[in-house]
């Protein structure tokens, strides 16, 4: 693990080895610990996986030096795969709905790469299949698909997890996170399983989302503006595996917008939507805990703070509940 104590020779070497802090709003018994991924370069957790897919790209032969880059992807991820693609000698495309906030766009372009806009109401299985029809026509293209790609579960397993278990001396009651194309979550979980089966595994999906269909359930789909996390078409979250879940919270828009004021008046954490919803879930496993509902191998919850509220600005984020578009 690095520390950032030494001079880097590059924004690479700065991904990662993100602080842990209180989530004071928790139970005194059952603390919550958040992993504040506003920290990494680019200002949110997927660096992670821009840095570990591309290096590991690189290195099975995928793709050579002075290759392409093309992603479908809903901004962090073009964000990290951007500074990622710029250090490693690589050009970068993103597929992107147009809904999506024009900050995270900005600074893909920002960071050298090429975006294109697909409608917002063809969702994210036309920007997916648009990315491929690209990647065709390119010689020394590829793919990474953060939505099936293992890379992008890998990344966390390999530096996330270790990092929340080191953190907290291997003491881990239950896991909360959000889950996008679930690869947070399940690299995390499989860690954290690995160090000990009895963790208890909590999903993060914003209400109107389809991820509990995986799990049998049968979730009344809606819109919601919670960004990130969340699913309409479960056969995208190729990614996503039941058995490493023993629940999956919803939350609602309205929650997860007054969690975010809260976080920030309160707590001085400029999280996003998708963070405050992972600690209003996160809140909710803890009084699980502590009244004895949830059984964890230990008193304490440890969540993921995805990306910062700054992103969100122009979206109106710190405005009242109407005024935020989401
Ligand atoms: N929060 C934000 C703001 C995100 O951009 C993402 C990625 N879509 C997530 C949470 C979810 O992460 P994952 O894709 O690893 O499930």
């Amino acid at each position: 693990m690095t520390t950032h104590r030494e001079p880097k020779s590059s924004v690479l070497e700065t991904i990662g080895s993100t602080p842990m802090v209180e989530v004071h709003a928790g139970p005194d018994e059952v603390p919550i610990y958040a992993k504040v991924e506003s920290f990494n370069p680019g200002a949110s957790i997927k660096d992670r996986i821009g840095k570990y897919m591309l290096e590991q790209m690189l290195e099975q032969g995928d793709i050579e030096p002075g290759g392409t880059v093309i992603e479908p992807t809903a901004g962090n991820t073009g964000i990290g795969i951007a500074i990622a693609a710029g250090q490693l000698d690589l050009d970068a495309v993103f597929v992107v709905p147009e809904r999506f906030s024009v900050e995270k766009q900005q600074l893909m372009a920002a960071l050298g790469a090429d975006i294109i806009n697909t409608p917002t109401e063809d969702g994210m299985k036309r920007a997916i299949d648009r990315a491929h029809e690209l990647a065709e026509e390119l010689d020394n293209a590829v793919v990474p698909q953060q939505f099936s790609n293992p890379l992008n579960t890998e990344a966390h397993y390999e530096t996330t997890g270790p990092e929340i278990y080191g953190a907290l001396d291997e003491e881990v009651g239950a896991i909360v996170a959000g889950c996008g194309t679930a690869g947070t979550l399940m690299g995390v979980a499989r860690y954290a399983r690995d160090q000990d089966p009895e963790v208890y595994v909590a999903a993060v999906e914003p209400e109107g989302s389809l991820y509990s269909r995986h799990l049998g359930e049968e979730p009344e789909e809606g819109e919601y503006k919670i960004e990130g996390i969340g699913t309409h078409d479960p056969d995208t979250n190729e990614l996503f595996d039941p058995d490493l879940v023993d629940e999956i919270i919803q939350v609602p828009d309205r929650k997860a917008h007054e969690e975010a004021k809260r976080l920030a008046s309160e707590e001085g954490q400029l999280v996003a939507t998708s963070a405050s919803a992972a600690s209003v879930a996160a809140q909710q496993v803890a009084a699980g805990i502590k009244s004895g509902e949830i059984d964890a191998p230990h008193d304490t919850v440890a969540t993921i703070f995805p990306d910062s509220s700054e992103r969100y600005l122009s979206k109106g984020i710190y405005r009242t509940y109407e005024e935020w578009e989401g």
